[in-house]
């Protein structure tokens, strides 16, 4: 494994911050204002603007890896970049990097035929759109997603689609116009993993209604603009169909890999500026004589959230390192491992710091507490931490299974008598 940055990444690091420093931050107020204001269903003017910026500066859809669309990076050079821009809630969609849309922007990118990139990955690469993608149903227990129950069924030259989804996420943003649709083609067959298929649906399609915005922690708009939508006998031609009927687990697998890991990257850039706003608070604010931050408690807080992030982003490394030389599959388990370690990481990290701000940390002026919604909620999107804890430890024990004891030191097997009776009679004290 080798984790140094390259000089092309130093160098975009450099850039970033620059950008960061000199348009970002300086204009967060004005996001959280504009959030606040207008609300879940309209453009915020400060994103766009910022856009325009981004976009001749250079530093525009560097997430996407090993593409002719990209910045050509894999994920390990991604990796320092998206955590500079999980720092800011207004970064990542400034730098045209955000979910859902890098997700879905990965989607077309690999499964698309040129007709479908052409229609939507040009705009979305361009910036000039955004997307969603509707799998969770509030009827089924979707963080199985062999439940997913809506229907897709082919009519001629058509599909008709007919269900209700939520927390389908940018579905109220007047700038979203398409959205992946994940359904059954065929609800039959016996593999349960060749039922689901996933279909190019326009928002604009006789059919499709928001019905209404979800609040996140009550939070609207920021940090996410979660809505459920009703999806009533919409039609759209069968060449919207994403690499073919019964590949939408195929598909969900390769997206959630890439949307996982860009979710932990930029949660460690996030706990980074905590932990920054934590230590600068604790040392001005002197409660009993003494700074905070010489109270031994806040000392020892602020040691652990050092080691915790460490931790997180050399994890994160190295699955990213992993995706790129074996591929997301034999990935999965570090992947699993840092979505469950990352957003427990930052949660933790946010706590601590909305306890050493006192009253402050419970308003957003220091945006403790959009910080913590979206850290916790990320505890349950793209895949509870239980589902993903299930993975691992399945994908453990299968591969000790996999492997001869006698070479690993040994087995848990009980003794047979007598191995019990030859161990009795070597013993300091054997049997009399
Ligand atoms: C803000 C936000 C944005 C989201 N964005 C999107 C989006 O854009 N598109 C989309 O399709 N979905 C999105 N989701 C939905 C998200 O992916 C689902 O909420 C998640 O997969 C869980 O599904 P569920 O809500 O149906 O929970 P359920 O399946 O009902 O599970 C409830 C709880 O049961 C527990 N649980 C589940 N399985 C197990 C198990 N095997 N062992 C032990 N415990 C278990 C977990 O604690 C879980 O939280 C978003 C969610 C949020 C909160």
């Amino acid at each position: 494994m080798q984790f140094g940055y390259s000089d092309k990444v130093i160098a975009l690091q450099q850039r970033l911050d620059a950008f960061m420093a000199e348009h970002i931050y300086p204009n967060e107020a004005r996001f959280y204002q504009q959030a606040e204001q207008l609300g879940p269903w309209k453009v915020y003017p400060v994103v766009e603007e910022l856009k325009v910026l981004a976009r001749a500066a250079g530093l525009w859809n560097l997430f996407l890896p090993e593409s002719a669309h990209g910045a050509g990076l894999s994920n390990l050079e991604y990796a320092p970049l998206c955590e500079i821009m999980g720092r800011s809630h207004l970064a990542p969609e400034v730098f045209n990097c955000s979910a859902p849309d890098t997700g879905n922007m990965e989607v077309l990118a690999r499964y698309g035929t040129a007709e479908q990139q052409q229609r939507w990955l040009a705009p979305l690469l361009a910036g000039e759109i955004r997307s969603a993608f509707a799998m969770t149903e509030p009827l089924e227990a979707s963080s199985d997603a062999t439940n997913i129950a809506s229907l897709i069924v082919r009519d001629g030259d058509e599909y008709v689609i007919n269900g209700r989804k939520w927390y389908t996420t940018g579905a109220t943003d007047p700038s979203c116009k398409i959205i992946i649709f994940m359904g059954k083609t065929d609800p039959a067959n016996p593999d349960k993993y060749k039922q689901q298929s996933m279909v190019l649906v326009p928002l604009e399609t006789k059919g499709v209604k928001v019905l209404r915005t979800l609040p996140v922690f009550g939070y609207y708009g920021v940090p996410d603009r979660a809505a459920e939508v009703h999806f009533d006998q919409v039609r759209v031609p069968v060449t919207n169909i994403l690499l073919g009927e019964g590949r939408g687990f195929e598909i969900a697998q390769g997206r959630l890999g890439p949307g996982r890991i860009h979710h932990c990257m930029r949660l460690i850039g996030l706990a980074e500026r905590v932990l920054e706003r934590m230590c600068r608070r604790a040392s001005e604010r002197r409660p009993f004589g003494k700074a905070l931050s010489e109270q031994t408690v806040t000392l020892q807080r602020i040691a652990e959230s050092r080691i915790l992030i460490e931790q997180s982003r050399l994890l994160t490394l190295k699955a990213a390192w992993l995706m790129d030389t074996v591929g997301n599959k034999v990935a999965k388990s570090e992947i699993a491992m840092i979505k469950v370690a990352a957003p427990q990481m930052a949660c933790q990290i946010i706590d601590w710091a909305i306890q050493a701000f006192g009253g402050a940390g419970t308003n957003n002026d220091y945006f403790l507490g959009a910080a913590y919604a979206t850290a916790r909620l990320l505890r349950i999107a793209d895949g509870p931490d239980e589902v993903h804890r299930n993975q691992i430890g399945h994908i453990e024990l299968k591969r000790l299974r996999d492997r001869d004891p006698a070479r690993t030191g040994g087995h848990a097997a009980v003794l047979s008598i007598e191995e019990v009776e030859a161990s009795s009679a070597s013993s300091r004290w054997p049997r009399p």
